[in-house]
């Protein structure tokens, strides 16, 4: 595999939307800085200097485009399970693609669908975890955050890349082969919201109920009054009621 490295860019996942025809699956861009980092729904992802990670990795799936659904929850699962092997305590995943430390964002997923055919989807999947971010950087985030600096021993970089990478290569290779049902016992220990109140907000809309976990396609499964709904995400914002 290749790793494209800049000390700065404008956006990981763009730089490897720019050049998706010459990528492997595995290929990866990493950048200290984006001048322009994105979040779902053209939202942005505050991106200073000081050693924070900034990554996207190429993959390309064997199959249409239905069959990516629930992935963006596969990586929020991996990205936990390769912290968690640093000894990071306190994670959290908040459906669809958030994860939290402590009850405060401390790494976004973005995932942008390159290309997509019936034999084939290309997707970039980029993230964003905050290292250890000063009180002046973090005053420009609009909701409360967190990093890895708090924690006893800080992980090197390096190798937190490095098990990064190779735990979503693995990750997504048995989603390949298995399904987001594999994934359902990572994501229910994890799930912050599970068995929770909270509200579902489509604006202008908000629907209110009872969390009750995903299913096999990623979906959230709310308990309402007229009995259980699942929603796919997209649009959606999840908070707690
Ligand atoms: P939400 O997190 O509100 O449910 P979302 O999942 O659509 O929304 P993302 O696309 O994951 O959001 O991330 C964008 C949002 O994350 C920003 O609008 C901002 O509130 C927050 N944010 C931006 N940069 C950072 C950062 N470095 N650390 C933590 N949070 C950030």
């Amino acid at each position: 595999g290749r790793c494209f490295y800049f000390d700065e860019t404008t956006s990981t996942n763009a730089f490897l939307l720019g050049h998706t025809s010459e990528l492997k699956s595995g290929d990866i861009c990493i950048a200290e800085y984006q001048s322009a980092g994105r979040g779902r729904r053209g939202r942005k992802w505050l991106s200073p200097y000081g050693h924070h990670i900034y990554a996207s990795m190429f993959w390309r799936l064997h199959s249409d485009i239905s069959k990516a659904s629930g992935l963006s929850l596969v990586v929020g699962c991996s990205i936990v399970k390769a912290l968690s092997a640093f000894g990071v305590e306190g994670l959290g995943l908040k459906w669809p693609n958030d994860i939290y430390l402590e009850h405060k964002k401390l790494a976004g997923i973005l995932v942008e669908i390159a290309h997509s055919s019936a034999q084939q989807t290309e997707l970039v999947i980029g993230f964003g975890i905050n290292m250890s971010m000063s009180a002046e950087q973090g005053g420009l985030i609009d909701q409360p955050w967190s990093d890895l600096s708090s924690l006893m021993s800080m992980p090197d970089k390096t190798e937190l890349l490095i098990q990064l990478h190779k735990t979503l290569k693995t990750d997504l290779q048995l989603f390949e082969q298995k399904g987001l049902g594999a994934f359902l016992d990572r994501w229910n220990k994890y799930d912050l919201f599970a068995n929770r109140d909270v509200s579902l907000i489509m604006a202008p809309n908000c629907v209110n109920g009872i969390c009750r976990g995903i299913d096999d396609q990623g979906a959230l499964l709310l308990e309402t009054d007229q009995g259980i709904k699942r929603y796919l995400g997209g649009e959606i914002s999840l908070r707690a009621a």
